[in-house]
């Protein structure tokens, strides 16, 4: 199925430089030869050239949720995606809230254990390696326990790659009367967040996912009446997400360095964002190379974890042959080879590993990531790619 339309687009797809892998992996990620060049240049932090480029991305992530009544804002913070979750969740929680995690992987976890180090009261639904918390059972939760002031959702549980029902868990928590905060750090500009149809408080991303910029900040999208009423709250002066929102708004400057660099690679990237069709586009090249990469990687034997309604245009996990002769390290190494860096799988249970489906690559490069597995397989002469039988049963209650 061909996605880009125009030649110019397609030949924008070029290999990364000269020896370097793909790589598969949800962040950081391929980013595009432009998206690297943008930083070779030096910018001075309070210089109105490079407030002018914060304005910009400020102006270029907000316009993603389709906020028609400007009731929201976006604040950049520096530092790894998990600085913006803690920022969000020390800032936008009172001290004396109480959220409520939904965890299916590491990174609802990594949630709860942020609350637990900032001392702020929590409970947690762990629906294990890869189930996701539903509507009914987050309204139940809140039903039992008034105390609960925020829901905290992770939209895309990289380490699964399951795309959790955000929607149905919205409508329960309002329901209610309590607010949403969603970890979209892996889905944001390639999956719908628009506040029309998706009701939250505030929103977490970092630069290096599926905007394809490089790494060194994140941003949080909140409302603003939760960034005014925040004051206060945090716990830290560096993750203090009202105070760099109110210096930003006031100066139009980072308070403290901002990654210079990273923000001018990702202008870049927001522009071949846009030129693609934002988040609808990306979305679409995104659902296309899974798409391609799971009937390939079936056609050779392999199933992945979770049932087809589940898997998210990010990264998929596949089961590991259960063929005696496979072993991941040597696989990893094949594909390395072959010029692809894949991920380990993250599941407690069952072997496992990961492609992730992002960054500046197409259905051509998701081909050959089949190709380069096959072969891989054949190099380790394992004969089938089929999983131990039982590991399929475990799939099989993701039908439900
Ligand atoms: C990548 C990611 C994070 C943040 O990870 P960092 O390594 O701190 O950048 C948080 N949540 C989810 C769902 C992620 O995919």
């Amino acid at each position: 199925m061909p996605l880009r339309q125009n030649e110019d687009a397609v030949a924008a797809f070029e290999p990364p430089m000269l020896g370097e892998p793909y790589l598969l992996t949800p962040g950081p990620l391929t980013t595009s030869m432009t998206t690297k060049q943008a930083m070779l240049r030096d910018w001075g932090s309070w210089d109105g050239d490079f407030r002018a480029l914060t304005a910009e991305l400020r102006r270029r992530l907000l316009a993603m949720i389709g906020d028609t009544e400007g009731a929201f804002d976006c604040v950049p913070m520096q530092g790894s995606g998990t600085s913006c979750v803690e920022a969000m969740l020390g800032t936008l929680v009172p001290r004396d809230g109480k959220v409520l995690v939904l965890a299916n992987g590491a990174y609802g976890l990594r949630a709860a254990q942020i609350l637990r180090v900032l001392g702020r009261a929590h409970t947690l639904i762990d629906k294990g390696d890869y189930l996701p918390p539903r509507g009914e059972e987050v309204g139940a939760a809140l039903d039992a326990d008034p105390a609960i002031t925020h829901v905290l959702a992770i939209h895309c549980e990289t380490s699964s790659g399951i795309l959790n029902p955000v929607e149905e868990i919205s409508q329960a928590v309002y329901a209610r009367g309590r607010k949403l905060l969603i970890d979209s750090m892996s889905a944001f500009g390639a999956v719908p967040a628009d506040v029309e149809t998706l009701r939250y408080e505030a929103i977490v991303s970092s630069a290096n996912k599926c905007i394809e910029g490089v790494p060194g900040f994140g941003f949080v999208i909140a409302r603003k009446s939760e960034l005014e009423a925040a004051k206060g709250n945090s716990h830290s002066l560096s993750l203090d997400l009202h105070d760099q929102w109110a210096v930003m708004e006031k100066t139009g400057q980072w308070r403290f360095t901002p990654p210079t660099h990273v923000v001018a690679a990702f202008i870049e990237a927001l522009l071949q964002h846009a030129v693609e069709g934002g988040v609808a586009g990306r979305g679409a090249r995104y659902a296309n190379n899974r798409d391609v990469l799971v009937a390939g990687m079936r056609a050779v034997g392999f199933e992945t974890l979770l049932a087809d309604r589940w898997l998210s245009p990010i990264i998929v996990t596949f089961f590991c042959p259960n063929d005696p002769g496979f072993s991941f390290p040597r696989f990893y190494e094949l594909m390395k080879e072959k010029g692809f860096l894949i991920y380990p799988g993250k599941l407690t249970a069952v072997e496992s590993f990961r492609i992730g489906c992002i960054g500046h690559l197409d259905a051509n490069v998701m081909r050959s990531v089949v190709s380069a597995a096959a072969q891989s397989l054949a190099d380790m002469k394992v004969a089938s790619a089929a999983p131990a039988p039982h590991v399929l049963g475990e799939r099989a209650k993701l039908v439900a």
